[in-house]
């Protein structure tokens, strides 16, 4: 059984972005999240590109960690970027990572998981319910 929700971002949607915001935006391996936060990632580049001043600041990678922690490297600094930035990470805790829809609760994809679901990424997921119980019937959790 594949992971039906694999980590990654849309590569079209990743050269509209460089297109739009150049340097800000790091390669496509460097964002590191299920489709549920796409938008979340695609609002804070458009966020981050209507600062006035955010020349030398850059987004390195964006990778979520366990259950609607998301991780957003940067470097530089610009007025506004981490109030931005923090932003995202606020939206993540609350956003399904499978569809976008306002989450609900944590299902638990450690070690202990592995054996019914063996290509399983570890690391627990924050879901809708709806999400949550598709989930789980496709992998046995
Ligand atoms: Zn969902």
């Amino acid at each position: 059984m594949t992971d039906r929700h694999p980590k990654g971002f849309d590569p079209i949607q990743h050269g509209l972005l460089q297109k739009l915001y150049g340097d800000l935006v790091p390669p496509l391996e460097s964002i590191r999240v299920r489709a549920g936060l796409h938008a979340v990632v695609d609002n804070l580049f458009a966020q981050l590109g209507r600062l006035p001043s955010r020349r030398g600041f850059r987004i390195r990678r964006i990778e979520t960690r366990n259950a609607g922690f998301l991780v957003i490297e940067t470097s530089g600094v610009a007025a506004g970027a981490e109030d931005t930035v923090g932003e995202a990470k606020e939206a993540a805790r609350s956003t399904c990572e499978h569809c976008g829809k306002s989450a609900r609760l944590v299902v638990k994809v450690g070690l202990e998981s592995l054996p019914t679901a063996p290509d399983l990424e570890l690391g627990d997921r924050l879901l809708c319910l709806d999400c949550a119980n598709d989930f789980r019937k496709e992998t046995g959790l």
